[in-house]
């Protein structure tokens, strides 16, 4: 592409109800771009008044995905950077409340002076020149992807929706895509698919002043052609336009899904790029291994939000891309931390492969998953913790390995004779709870002889980080002289970033977040030699059959 390109802009809205899959669909599309040579960025837009989701229950939003630059961003990034093997930044995901904030300080500074500031053009401009932002990134992207959040309809997102228009308007028909994703349902009690949710919220896109140029529509199976005419008539696409989104079975496959109904061609058509076919090789071998792998483990994974899978997303797809790697589906088996505290670990636990605590805020169900660390450091059950889970870790091992039998965290209780886990010193004083954990990437060096190391090859590595306590070194002594490993340290060696068990057969527990760093094509080090381990564990218990061809487990319900 010539220097003074400029970049394209492909607008990704959703209509019907949300939960479509907007994010996979962006996600999707910008993996064959790139793998056409065209450099893509991506942005998420999220018409909500909070400035990032760093501040929402889990419950209510799913997981927070922290980026390098330490923000805090919606898990659609998450799959971005997953698809599009990435690292995206803060301006990468653009909230209502950003937006608003940037508006009412420049009003307060005085820019405006005598304007009265509005939502047409002052809130407006700043939506378009957040996307503009991206379109002329360093990289000098080829295009900019924008999803926007929410539902057509929805109050929140009609400014979004406004600003989207006028960018068409500004940049002209052949430098601007829109791509509508609605929902098809099939009425049982019809027998037939429904295409008048569909008609009716692209009639609503086309009254905001919107006629989307690719229809998406999603269906529990394939449509008909004589649907797919019908649906390209009344919402005025070629039928060709007309991409069926049907259930796939691993999120994974949704790119190969696309490129085969032609997407990727009618996008290049449209903006006149003359790219090569995308080598889809390797993402097909991929989706292969997920979907018919010969092995099986079970992880047991004990949390507090059991219930909402969405809050473990990247872990959810971590253990993926490491099944890939292990030839094994991993099936993820949801433990109850407050179950186990009241049942014991055994009841729960006596059939799993290997153990993984995530992360997590609050005292409630910490006593369980220290009873379920207790339960895998016992009978030699592969082990990773995660930030709290690191935090559950050495609160086990201190209590029951050290004999410390009060020992706990600072974040649960205050007057504590034995806070193993404390504050980190630059978080005393903080008051303000949005943005200001210790987030993002920081560097880790690992240790020499560890299974830390083992997995990385390397001993120099940056991870990402969300959190405000860490373990206490005034610790350190009486946890070494006791057996554990501290395998990861800051570069000044201050903060300690890994610990592990050297008698144990993979026993790892971090500081940090490797979810956040796994891809498809790349698993994170940690997952990967963590199922490994589970492989072995589970081949030494007589090992567990795949069923060929089976894909309901928890780990395909993405
Ligand atoms: N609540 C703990 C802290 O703030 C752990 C955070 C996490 O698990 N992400 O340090």
């Amino acid at each position: 592409m010539s220097e003074a390109k400029k970049a394209k802009y492909i607008f990704v809205t959703g209509g019907v109800v949300s939960s479509l899959g907007k994010g996979i669909a962006a996600a999707s599309l910008g993996t064959l771009l790139q793998k056409r040579g065209l450099t893509v960025q991506i942005i998420k837009m999220d018409p909500y008044l909070n400035v990032d989701p760093g501040t929402m229950n889990p419950f209510q939003h799913g997981e927070v995905f922290v980026l390098d630059d330490g923000s805090e961003t919606d898990l659609d990034l998450g799959h971005y950077e997953r698809f599009l093997n990435k690292s995206f930044k803060q301006t990468n995901n653009v909230t209502t409340g950003q937006i608003y904030s940037t508006v009412i300080s420049r009003e307060r500074r005085g820019d405006y002076l005598g304007a009265t500031v509005q939502v047409i053009p002052h809130i407006t401009e700043e939506i378009k020149a957040r996307a503009r932002d991206r379109a002329n990134a360093e990289e000098k992207p080829d295009v900019v992807i924008i999803e926007i959040g929410g539902t057509v309809g929805d109050i929140e997102s009609l400014p979004f929706l406004e600003a989207i228009r006028q960018v068409g308007l500004e940049e002209g028909p052949e430098n601007v895509m829109y791509i509508h994703l609605t929902l098809v349902p099939y009425l049982s009690v019809a027998g037939e698919f429904k295409t008048k949710p569909t008609q009716h919220s692209v009639r609503e896109l086309r009254e905001i002043g919107i006629q989307p140029h690719i229809l998406l529509p999603r269906c529990s199976q394939p449509l008909t052609d004589a649907l797919k005419k019908k649906i390209a008539l009344f919402c005025s696409v070629p039928v060709k336009s007309v991409i069926v989104g049907e259930d796939a079975s691993t999120i994974y496959e949704v790119p190969l899904k696309f490129h085969a109904q032609g997407m990727d061609q009618i996008v290049c058509d449209h903006f006149g790029w003359d790219a090569p076919e995308p080598d889809l090789s390797e993402w097909e071998d991929m989706v292969e291994r997920i979907k018919n792998p010969r092995k099986r483990v079970k992880i047991g994974i004990c949390g507090k939000y059991v219930m909402l899978k969405d809050a473990y997303k990247s872990i959810i797809e971590a253990f993926i891309h490491a099944g890939v790697y292990s030839d094994a589906r991993v099936e993820l088996v949801w433990v109850s931390s407050e179950d186990i505290k009241k049942g014991g670990a055994e009841k729960y636990m006596h059939d799993v492969d290997g153990l993984l605590i995530p992360g997590g805020f609050g005292e409630r169900g910490v006593e369980g998953k220290i009873e379920a660390i207790r339960f895998a450091r016992e009978k030699r059950l592969p082990f990773l913790g995660i930030c709290l889970g690191m935090h559950c870790a050495v609160i086990e091992y201190a209590r029951n390995v050290c004999g410390l039998s009060d020992a706990h965290s600072f974040e649960f209780y205050r007057d504590l004779k034995h806070p193993v886990i404390h504050l980190m010193a630059d978080q005393e004083g903080v008051t303000e709870l949005g943005g200001t954990m210790r987030l993002g990437a920081y560097p880790c060096v690992i240790r020499e002889g560890t299974k830390s190391l083992e997995a990385y090859g390397e001993k120099e590595i940056s991870e990402r980080h969300r959190h405000r306590y860490e373990l206490n070194n005034s610790y350190r002594d009486m946890l070494t002289d006791n057996g554990l490993v501290l395998s990861g340290t800051s570069p000044d060696g201050r903060l300690i970033e890994m610990v592990e068990i050297p008698d144990h057969p993979w026993f790892v527990a971090v500081q940090f977040h490797p979810e956040l760093k796994s891809h498809p094509l790349d698993p994170h080090p940690l997952f990967r030699d963590f199922v490994k381990a589970a492989v072995v564990f589970s081949e030494g218990n007589g090992g567990r059959e795949e069923e060929q061809g089976k894909n309901d487990s928890a780990t395909a319900e993405s």
